[in-house]
């Protein structure tokens, strides 16, 4: 590991003045992520900016009625909010199917949306990577690919994106909030992870030295009868294969609203639009339900060794609106 610097910084101004003095600097949440990248030599900041004594600790309802989450908030206590597990119980399902209890107490909401790819091939030094070498190439395309992406990949990367939380608040319409340089701006969640293309080593809109201050959820009443599935090869402690998340309002029978995301299948968290517009409007029922997501799966790609979550995803999507539609009818 290379030499670095540490300091903590005690509020949003002094991490952004911090972090202009250094050449390439970042800013630690709980450090879960990036300093693992740091051990494997794959980020080499010569700065760590820690951002955890930050104010950005709080949940809170918002003006119009949904609620603002700190960037600071570990992973543990956004789960366990009781504003969460009411409104929001897909969020809070989500987080608790990640990663082991140590690692959700010092993980923080920021650094969840920021952490990066599991590919091996992005972990392993004597592979090519594109995300980790732009232009060296991508042996995933023609190595052990069970992992990797069927949606929204592109000839330089197939890589997924590993987070269930960015799944649950993908499919919520959340909003990220940001300081920098050039003043405070917020990002439409779905626009905030960028698709591989030709560029897989950008990976975010986030601008550089860009603080993430907080993720704001606007108010969504029918996300009380919401859901996330997580299929893993273990029932703890890995990463989805395919996951699920949505939220389903029912009236007389027929789709009202919907929202649908997929986790474990593309290189960000993947907001399901084709199959929200085949459900909306349409009766609630098992048929509906798969062509919707024969819908999203339409464009979907195997490898040699990932084909099969394209029949997974068929299959957890239509399995969890089903069960979110029989709760549904019975509230
Ligand atoms: C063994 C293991 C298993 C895991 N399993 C899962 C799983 O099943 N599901 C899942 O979703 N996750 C899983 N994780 C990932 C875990 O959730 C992430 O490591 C964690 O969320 C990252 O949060 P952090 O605060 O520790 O980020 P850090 O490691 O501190 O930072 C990660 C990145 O975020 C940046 N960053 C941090 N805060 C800010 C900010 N405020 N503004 C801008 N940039 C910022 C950092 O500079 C860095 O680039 C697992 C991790 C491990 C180690």
């Amino acid at each position: 590991m290379r030499n670095f610097t540490y300091t903590r910084a005690e509020s949003p101004q002094e991490a952004l003045t911090l972090i202009s003095t250094h050449a390439n600097a970042k800013f630690l949440g709980g450090g879960t992520n990036l300093v693992d990248l740091m051990r494997e030599n794959i980020e080499q900041p010569d700065a760590l900016i820690d951002v955890t004594r930050l104010p950005a600790k709080g949940i809170a309802e918002s003006a119009d009625g949904g609620i603002s989450i700190g960037a600071e908030v570990r992973n543990t206590a956004l789960a366990n909010h009781p504003l969460i597990r009411q409104r929001y119980p897909l969020l809070s399902q989500a987080i608790l199917f990640g990663a082991s209890g140590q690692i959700r107490n010092m993980a923080t909401v920021g650094g969840n949306i920021m952490q990066r790819t599991r590919c091996y091939y992005f972990y392993d030094e004597t592979s090519r990577c594109n995300k980790r070498k732009p232009g060296s190439g991508c042996d995933a395309k023609e190595g052990f690919n069970r992992i990797h992406a069927i949606l929204g990949a592109s000839e330089n990367c197939i890589a997924t994106h590993p987070s269930d939380m960015c799944v649950a608040l993908s499919a919520l319409d959340a909003t990220v909030r940001v300081d920098g340089p050039r003043g405070e701006r917020t990002i439409p969640f779905d626009a905030f992870h960028c698709l591989p293309g030709d560029t897989p080593h950008v990976e975010t809109t986030l601008g550089a030295n860009e603080l993430i201050t907080s993720i704001d959820l606007p108010p969504l009443p029918f996300a009380r009868w919401s859901r996330y599935r997580k299929v893993r090869d273990r029932a703890s402690y890995a990463f989805a294969l395919v996951s699920v998340a949505a939220a389903i309002e029912i009236e007389n029978g027929r789709i009202r609203n919907v929202r649908l995301a997929l986790g474990g299948v593309a290189p960000k968290p993947w907001r399901a639009y084709q199959a929200e517009q085949v459900l909306a409007g349409a009766p609630a029922n098992l048929e509906t339900f798969r062509r919707a997501a024969d819908a999203e799966l339409s464009s979907a790609r195997g490898y040699r060794y990932n084909s099969f979550k394209i029949e997974l995803a068929r299959r957890t999507m239509a399995s969890v609106l089903s069960e979110l539609a029989e709760a549904g009818e019975n509230q």
